[in-house]
Protein backbone atom coordinates (compact mmCIF):
# COMPACT_ATOMS: atom_id res chain seq x y z
CA UNK A 1 0.00 0.00 0.00
CA UNK A 2 1.47 3.20 -1.22
CA UNK A 3 2.15 4.77 2.68
CA UNK A 4 0.53 8.58 2.69
CA UNK A 5 -2.94 8.77 2.75
CA UNK A 6 -4.27 11.36 -0.15
CA UNK A 7 -6.76 13.57 0.73
CA UNK A 8 -8.17 15.47 -2.31
CA UNK A 9 -10.73 18.02 -2.30
CA UNK A 10 -13.09 18.54 -5.14
CA UNK A 11 -14.45 21.78 -4.86
CA UNK A 12 -17.02 21.32 -7.73
CA UNK A 13 -18.72 24.43 -9.31
CA UNK A 14 -17.88 26.34 -5.87
CA UNK A 15 -15.26 28.97 -5.02
CA UNK A 16 -14.44 32.64 -5.83
CA UNK A 17 -11.33 34.61 -5.37
CA UNK A 18 -12.78 35.22 -1.87
CA UNK A 19 -12.26 31.84 -1.13
CA UNK A 20 -8.72 31.67 -2.07
CA UNK A 21 -8.09 32.38 1.67
CA UNK A 22 -9.25 29.09 2.02
CA UNK A 23 -7.13 27.12 0.06
CA UNK A 24 -4.50 29.17 1.49
CA UNK A 25 -5.35 28.39 4.91
CA UNK A 26 -5.26 24.53 3.65
CA UNK A 27 -2.14 25.08 1.86
CA UNK A 28 -0.76 26.02 6.21
CA UNK A 29 -2.36 23.36 8.04
CA UNK A 30 -1.22 21.35 5.48
CA UNK A 31 2.31 21.86 5.75
CA UNK A 32 2.00 20.62 9.49
CA UNK A 33 0.70 17.36 8.49
CA UNK A 34 3.46 15.88 6.24
CA UNK A 35 2.41 12.21 6.76
CA UNK A 36 -0.81 13.08 4.04
CA UNK A 37 -0.48 14.12 0.83
CA UNK A 38 -3.57 16.70 0.73
CA UNK A 39 -4.73 18.12 -2.59
CA UNK A 40 -7.24 20.18 -3.89
CA UNK A 41 -9.29 20.85 -7.15
CA UNK A 42 -10.83 24.24 -7.40
CA UNK A 43 -12.88 25.02 -10.73
CA UNK A 44 -10.89 26.13 -13.74
CA UNK A 45 -11.27 29.88 -12.86
CA UNK A 46 -9.16 29.33 -9.95
CA UNK A 47 -6.59 26.70 -10.58
CA UNK A 48 -3.73 29.17 -11.58
CA UNK A 49 -4.62 31.05 -8.26
CA UNK A 50 -4.60 28.35 -5.79
CA UNK A 51 -1.47 26.72 -7.32
CA UNK A 52 0.48 30.13 -6.76
CA UNK A 53 -1.15 31.02 -3.43
CA UNK A 54 -0.97 27.02 -2.04
CA UNK A 55 2.46 25.86 -2.92
CA UNK A 56 2.39 23.22 -0.82
CA UNK A 57 -0.51 21.44 -2.03
CA UNK A 58 -1.23 19.41 -5.38
CA UNK A 59 -3.85 21.05 -7.55
CA UNK A 60 -5.82 19.77 -9.90
CA UNK A 61 -8.46 20.17 -12.64
CA UNK A 62 -12.08 18.80 -12.30
CA UNK A 63 -12.42 17.58 -16.44
CA UNK A 64 -10.99 18.26 -19.09
CA UNK A 65 -11.29 18.40 -23.45
CA UNK A 66 -10.47 14.66 -24.65
CA UNK A 67 -8.60 16.70 -27.84
CA UNK A 68 -5.79 19.19 -28.27
CA UNK A 69 -6.17 22.90 -27.94
CA UNK A 70 -8.15 24.18 -31.01
CA UNK A 71 -11.29 25.57 -31.99
CA UNK A 72 -13.63 24.36 -29.37
CA UNK A 73 -15.46 27.13 -27.65
CA UNK A 74 -15.60 27.07 -23.74
CA UNK A 75 -13.50 23.77 -23.42
CA UNK A 76 -10.31 23.41 -21.54
CA UNK A 77 -7.49 21.04 -22.88
CA UNK A 78 -5.32 19.33 -20.57
CA UNK A 79 -2.61 20.55 -21.75
CA UNK A 80 -3.56 24.11 -21.01
CA UNK A 81 -4.19 22.84 -17.50
CA UNK A 82 -1.17 21.85 -16.97
CA UNK A 83 0.13 24.86 -18.24
CA UNK A 84 -2.00 27.00 -14.95
CA UNK A 85 -0.11 24.67 -12.63
CA UNK A 86 -2.23 21.67 -12.45
CA UNK A 87 -0.68 18.26 -11.42
CA UNK A 88 -3.85 16.37 -11.97
CA UNK A 89 -7.35 16.04 -13.38
CA UNK A 90 -10.07 13.98 -11.98
CA UNK A 91 -12.12 12.25 -14.34
CA UNK A 92 -15.25 9.64 -14.75
CA UNK A 93 -16.78 11.35 -11.68
CA UNK A 94 -20.69 10.44 -11.50
CA UNK A 95 -21.68 14.07 -11.75
CA UNK A 96 -20.27 14.41 -15.21
CA UNK A 97 -21.27 11.01 -16.04
CA UNK A 98 -24.83 11.92 -15.27
CA UNK A 99 -24.96 15.66 -15.93
CA UNK A 100 -22.97 15.05 -19.84
CA UNK A 101 -23.72 12.03 -20.77
CA UNK A 102 -20.14 10.75 -20.36
CA UNK A 103 -19.48 7.83 -21.27
CA UNK A 104 -16.77 5.03 -21.27
CA UNK A 105 -15.22 6.41 -24.59
CA UNK A 106 -15.25 9.97 -23.91
CA UNK A 107 -13.68 9.44 -20.87
CA UNK A 108 -10.75 7.38 -21.99
CA UNK A 109 -9.87 9.76 -24.59
CA UNK A 110 -9.81 12.55 -21.74
CA UNK A 111 -7.52 10.06 -19.89
CA UNK A 112 -5.33 9.30 -22.86
CA UNK A 113 -5.11 13.60 -23.09
CA UNK A 114 -4.24 14.12 -20.00
CA UNK A 115 -1.56 11.53 -19.81
CA UNK A 116 0.03 12.81 -22.64
CA UNK A 117 0.10 16.21 -20.98
CA UNK A 118 1.57 14.86 -17.57
CA UNK A 119 -1.04 15.00 -15.26
CA UNK A 120 -2.09 12.40 -13.08
CA UNK A 121 -5.19 11.00 -12.98
CA UNK A 122 -7.96 10.64 -10.09
CA UNK A 123 -10.57 7.95 -12.21
CA UNK A 124 -14.08 7.59 -10.18
CA UNK A 125 -16.88 4.74 -10.12
CA UNK A 126 -19.43 4.55 -7.86
CA UNK A 127 -22.99 2.72 -8.70
CA UNK A 128 -26.26 4.18 -8.10
CA UNK A 129 -28.86 3.05 -4.92
CA UNK A 130 -30.86 0.88 -7.17
CA UNK A 131 -27.54 -0.83 -8.69
CA UNK A 132 -26.88 -1.44 -4.98
CA UNK A 133 -29.93 -2.62 -4.08
CA UNK A 134 -30.07 -5.61 -7.06
CA UNK A 135 -26.90 -6.86 -5.87
CA UNK A 136 -25.00 -5.66 -8.24
CA UNK A 137 -22.50 -3.30 -7.17
CA UNK A 138 -19.80 -4.73 -7.22
CA UNK A 139 -19.72 -6.04 -10.91
CA UNK A 140 -21.20 -2.77 -12.41
CA UNK A 141 -18.56 -0.91 -10.23
CA UNK A 142 -15.17 -3.56 -11.84
CA UNK A 143 -17.20 -3.58 -15.64
CA UNK A 144 -16.69 0.66 -14.99
CA UNK A 145 -13.01 0.25 -14.29
CA UNK A 146 -12.39 -2.43 -16.83
CA UNK A 147 -13.67 0.20 -19.44
CA UNK A 148 -11.34 2.74 -18.70
CA UNK A 149 -8.16 1.53 -16.84
CA UNK A 150 -5.49 2.67 -18.54
CA UNK A 151 -3.36 0.40 -20.11
CA UNK A 152 0.23 2.16 -19.07
CA UNK A 153 3.20 1.21 -17.48
CA UNK A 154 3.70 3.51 -14.20
CA UNK A 155 0.21 3.55 -13.03
CA UNK A 156 1.15 3.16 -9.53
CA UNK A 157 2.66 7.22 -9.67
CA UNK A 158 -0.10 8.41 -12.11
CA UNK A 159 -3.54 6.65 -11.21
CA UNK A 160 -5.84 7.16 -8.58
CA UNK A 161 -9.14 5.35 -8.07
CA UNK A 162 -11.83 6.77 -6.42
CA UNK A 163 -14.60 4.47 -5.38
CA UNK A 164 -18.07 6.92 -4.64
CA UNK A 165 -21.16 5.41 -4.69
CA UNK A 166 -23.61 8.08 -6.12
CA UNK A 167 -25.94 7.64 -3.25
CA UNK A 168 -23.39 8.41 -0.57
CA UNK A 169 -22.36 12.07 -2.41
CA UNK A 170 -23.61 15.20 -1.27
CA UNK A 171 -26.52 12.98 0.85
CA UNK A 172 -24.65 12.93 4.36
CA UNK A 173 -25.22 9.35 3.81
CA UNK A 174 -21.87 7.33 4.01
CA UNK A 175 -21.25 3.57 3.29
CA UNK A 176 -21.07 0.99 5.84
CA UNK A 177 -17.16 0.36 6.27
CA UNK A 178 -18.18 -3.16 5.76
CA UNK A 179 -19.21 -2.11 2.43
CA UNK A 180 -16.48 0.19 1.52
CA UNK A 181 -14.13 -2.81 2.38
CA UNK A 182 -15.78 -5.01 0.58
CA UNK A 183 -15.83 -3.12 -2.77
CA UNK A 184 -12.34 -1.71 -2.34
CA UNK A 185 -10.65 -5.27 -1.87
CA UNK A 186 -12.40 -6.14 -5.45
CA UNK A 187 -11.22 -3.15 -7.24
CA UNK A 188 -8.09 -3.77 -5.85
CA UNK A 189 -8.37 -7.64 -7.19
CA UNK A 190 -8.62 -5.93 -10.56
CA UNK A 191 -5.96 -3.21 -10.23
CA UNK A 192 -3.63 -6.25 -9.10
CA UNK A 193 -4.43 -8.10 -12.22
CA UNK A 194 -4.03 -4.97 -14.26
CA UNK A 195 -0.67 -3.46 -13.05
CA UNK A 196 0.78 -6.25 -11.43
CA UNK A 197 2.89 -6.68 -7.62
CA UNK A 198 5.05 -3.84 -9.05
CA UNK A 199 2.71 -0.89 -9.75
CA UNK A 200 -0.46 -2.05 -8.16
CA UNK A 201 0.60 -1.05 -3.73
CA UNK A 202 1.17 2.08 -5.36
CA UNK A 203 -2.50 2.63 -7.43
CA UNK A 204 -4.28 4.39 -3.83
CA UNK A 205 -7.99 3.57 -3.91
CA UNK A 206 -9.95 6.39 -2.06
CA UNK A 207 -13.25 7.03 -1.09
CA UNK A 208 -15.95 9.60 -1.50
CA UNK A 209 -19.04 10.43 -0.83
CA UNK A 210 -20.15 12.67 2.31
CA UNK A 211 -16.79 12.05 3.93
CA UNK A 212 -16.27 14.39 6.93
CA UNK A 213 -14.41 15.10 10.05
CA UNK A 214 -16.41 12.95 12.40
CA UNK A 215 -16.32 9.78 9.96
CA UNK A 216 -13.00 10.41 8.34
CA UNK A 217 -10.87 8.44 11.07
CA UNK A 218 -13.23 5.21 10.42
CA UNK A 219 -13.11 5.30 6.66
CA UNK A 220 -9.66 5.60 6.22
CA UNK A 221 -8.80 3.36 8.87
CA UNK A 222 -10.49 1.12 6.58
CA UNK A 223 -8.95 -1.67 4.34
CA UNK A 224 -7.80 -0.63 1.01
CA UNK A 225 -9.12 2.83 1.92
CA UNK A 226 -5.52 4.88 0.53
CA UNK A 227 -7.59 8.47 1.14
CA UNK A 228 -10.71 10.15 0.35
CA UNK A 229 -12.14 12.53 -2.43
CA UNK A 230 -14.10 15.17 -0.07
CA UNK A 231 -16.57 17.62 -1.86
CA UNK A 232 -18.55 19.70 0.46
CA UNK A 233 -16.43 19.37 3.55
CA UNK A 234 -13.60 20.65 1.19
CA UNK A 235 -15.14 23.79 1.13
CA UNK A 236 -13.45 25.13 4.22
CA UNK A 237 -9.97 24.44 5.60
CA UNK A 238 -11.75 23.69 9.00
CA UNK A 239 -13.64 20.60 7.92
CA UNK A 240 -11.37 19.96 5.14
CA UNK A 241 -8.34 19.90 7.81
CA UNK A 242 -9.97 18.26 10.07
CA UNK A 243 -10.36 15.17 7.86
CA UNK A 244 -6.56 15.57 7.00
CA UNK A 245 -5.81 15.07 10.46
CA UNK A 246 -8.24 12.58 10.84
CA UNK A 247 -6.02 11.09 8.31
P1 LIG B 1 -19.33 14.92 -1.12
O1 LIG B 1 -18.78 14.77 -2.62
O2 LIG B 1 -18.14 14.77 -0.20
O3 LIG B 1 -19.95 16.29 -1.07
O4 LIG B 1 -20.31 13.82 -0.92
C1 LIG B 1 -17.79 13.85 -2.95
C2 LIG B 1 -17.50 13.89 -4.43
O5 LIG B 1 -18.45 13.92 -5.22
O6 LIG B 1 -16.32 13.88 -4.87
Amino acid sequence: MAERPYIVGNWKMNGSRTTLSEARAIDRGAQRTMKVEVALAPPYTLIHAVSREAGQIGVGAQDCHPGEEGAHTGDIAASMIADSGAKFVILGHSERRQDHAEQAELINAKIASALEAGLRIILCCGETLETRDAGQAEQFVLDQLRASLPKIDDAGERLSVAYEPIWAIGTGRTATTKDIAAMHKAIRGLIDETYGPDQSPDVRILYGGSVKPENAGEILATEEVGGALVGGASLTAESFLGIVVAA
